[in-house]
């Protein structure tokens, strides 16, 4: 397949692999932000351990479990709700940057519309009943996709840091579900550069004051 991904079968087809499947659970919404601004739809991604932001989801072994088998057990384990994902939400697979310990990584992604009323019960499930709040997952967070008038928004949103291929499995997922306009989403990735960068220079003098205390005490 073109732009480096795989077929699911072409992926599972890699005997010295290891697999990991994520998911983007979303809904279609008529709320608005301030009574006024379009929110459209709510998708949830998640705050990790590590500080990163991704999507719900982990490591499976297809030699003991089908792919959507593992990823419906990593759902329960980070969100506390049982969900049927199939073959049929499967979207994408791609080789992700490896690791020393895992050098040979091949991520694949699902996605999977609910209704509002869903996407609040797994929210709530996620800090109530999920075994790994608190410590794999450190909360659940919607992504704002519309742009508001000082710039904020989507392009705040994509400034931050994602794990592996994260943040172009959102931008890919948008697009190819038409969530939002090719247009928009430029715009907002244009303005994500300039967040980016006032955010190492707002880094910058906090390493700046922190070196100061430190050499004071
Ligand atoms: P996890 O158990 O959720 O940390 O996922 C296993 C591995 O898959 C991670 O170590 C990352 O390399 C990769 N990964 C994690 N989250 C994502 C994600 N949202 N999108 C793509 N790859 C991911
Ligand atoms: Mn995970």
């Amino acid at each position: 397949m073109a732009n480096g991904q795989l077929s699911r079968a072409e992926a599972l087809a890699c005997s010295d692999c290891r697999h990991a499947c994520h998911a983007m659970l979303y809904s279609d919404t008529k709320s608005l932000l301030f009574g006024k601004i379009p929110i459209k739809h709510i998708i949830l991604m998640q705050m990790r351990f590590d500080g990163l932001l991704g999507f719900p989801g982990g490591f499976v072994n297809p030699s003991k479990e089908s792919l959507e088998a593992g990823l419906c057990r990593e759902l329960q384990e980070e969100l506390g709700v049982a969900l049927s994902i199939s073959e049929d939400d499967h979207l994408d697979a791609r080789h992700a940057p490896g690791t020393a310990s895992c050098p040979r990584l091949i991520t694949h992604f699902y996605a999977k519309k609910l209704e509002e009323e869903q996407i609040k019960e797994v929210e709530q499930a996620a800090v109530s009943t999920a075994r790994d709040h608190g410590q794999e997952v450190l909360g659940m967070v919607r992504v704002p996709l519309y742009t508001t008038k000082s710039g904020g928004g989507l392009s705040s949103f994509l400034s931050h840091a994602f794990i592996a291929n994260a943040r172009t499995q959102l931008i890919d997922t948008l697009l190819r579900l038409q969530l939002l306009g090719p247009e928009h989403l430029h715009k907002a990735l244009r303005h994500s550069l300039k967040t980016h960068a006032q955010g190492a220079v707002d880094l910058q003098a906090a390493i700046t004051l922190t070196k100061a205390i430190r050499d004071q005490s």
